[in-house]
């Protein structure tokens, strides 16, 4: 069987577009681009100036408020705890909710480790948060509000433009974890208010440790986490990696320039996807928001089907569970659990992550493979049995 690849909020292939703007700069581009002196320096300085203006124009921000890094999980560290650092005392405390990334989750229980606060705020069952909850968490000592802009599990976007007002009121900055964000939302950091926002290459077709921090420097300060060379304005020293640089914007301005032809075909194809699941697989449901949800994510709940067991059935669908193994026990993850998935039906969770490079045939080929896939296991299940006997099954 061929392999399908729909992980793709996992990792993205690289776009042959990319890696051809990428090559030069692993070739004889090798200049170090603070090597001003000399015309191989120049030549990559030149490259990153026009990387910076070609990512900066992508989410309308200023080339100089775009600073590159090694990817999202540096950008989150940096963005949450520099700037908690380089705020006053009396304002160290942080908002965020529980439905985001371990690596803010965790930058943030970093904060409280320092002698800060951090205010972790519930979602509802839709994956979306409650405005009026958030902005009950946040106080006038709160210097920084961090909350994604498309949900790494479920797709699930959140109302940016308001969140940024909130934020604005009450005089704290509004970070945003963009990292599924290009390609798969628009973005622009001054319409949404956004003071600072991480992004990574290999979520939108780029090269892996490949990321970006946007950092709207005229009001908000941070204190750098990696000194030396003084690079990127300060904010993060170390050699410019050219060809990341230049993968990472190219990324993300394709990303920008197919978005509404990729996002309309990938639409199409994650209602195909449903319809033949939802035919095929009694008592499957979607986890999150329908409505406010990018278009290439389905994640869905299919009581009695093992997620980890389905998975070990097909090898070669490449898709993701909702659960993990976590010292030796398994799981469900803390976004399902968030938006109250019970323990159980956790474990029966599978995610689709559906991308520029998938076709119909595939999107037909990997429902007719898990449909078979729930109704072997299915076959198995004394629950299952007991259900189809009639018997009230609680899920
Ligand atoms: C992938 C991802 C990250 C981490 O990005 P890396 O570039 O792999 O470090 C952070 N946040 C979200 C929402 C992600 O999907």
């Amino acid at each position: 069987m061929v392999p399908i690849y729909l992980d793709n909020h996992a990792t993205t292939p690289v776009d042959e577009r990319v890696l051809d703007a990428m090559l030069p700069w692993l070739r004889d581009g090798f200049g170090n681009a603070s090597s001003k002196a000399h015309a191989w320096g120049r030549r990559a300085d030149d490259a990153v100036h026009h990387a910076r203006h070609e990512l900066a124009r992508c989410i309308a921000a200023r080339p100089e408020d775009v600073v590159f890094t090694s990817g999202a999980t540096e950008s989150i560290n940096l963005a949450i705890r520099g700037i908690v650092a380089a705020s006053s005392p009396d304002r160290r405390h942080v908002v965020t909710l529980a439905t985001e990334h371990k690596a803010v989750l965790d930058s943030c229980e970093a904060v409280r480790r320092d002698g800060g606060d951090a205010t972790i705020v519930d979602v509802q069952p839709d994956g979306r948060v409650d405005l009026a909850r958030l902005a009950a968490a946040i106080t006038d000592q709160t210097a920084v509000v961090a909350v994604m802009a498309v949900n790494n599990e479920l797709g699930v976007v959140q109302d940016l433009a308001a969140i940024g007002a909130l934020c604005a009121k009450r005089g704290a900055v509004f970070f945003c974890d963009a990292a599924q964000g290009p390609g798969r939302l628009r973005i622009d950091v001054d319409a949404m208010q956004i003071g600072a926002m991480s992004m990574t290459a290999h979520k939108c077709y780029g090269p892996k440790g490949a990321g970006a921090l946007y950092l709207r420097r005229s009001d908000v300060r941070l204190q750098p986490l990696i000194v030396g060379g003084g690079q990127e304005f300060g904010v993060r020293s170390g050699t410019l990696a050219t060809h990341q640089i230049v993968g990472i914007a190219r990324a993300v301005a394709v990303a920008e320039a197919d978005f509404s032809t990729d996002d309309a075909r990938i639409l199409g194809l994650r209602k195909r996807l449903w319809s033949r699941l939802e035919s095929g697989i009694e008592g499957i449901s979607i986890n999150g928001s329908v409505q406010h949800r990018v278009a290439g994510n389905l994640n869905v709940a299919i009581p009695c089907a093992d997620a980890n067991t389905l998975m070990m059935m097909m090898p070669n669908l490449g898709i993701s569970s909702g659960s993990a193994c976590a010292s030796g026990a398994t799981k469900a993850s803390h976004v399902l659990t968030a938006i109250g998935v019970p323990e159980e039906l956790g474990h029966c969770c599978l995610r689709f992550g559906i991308g520029r490079f998938n076709t119909a045939e595939q999107i037909d080929a990997a429902a007719d493979m898990v449909i078979e896939a729930v109704g072997e296991l299915r076959a198995q299940s004394p629950l299952w049995r007991m259900k189809q006997a009639g018997v009230e099954v609680a899920w």
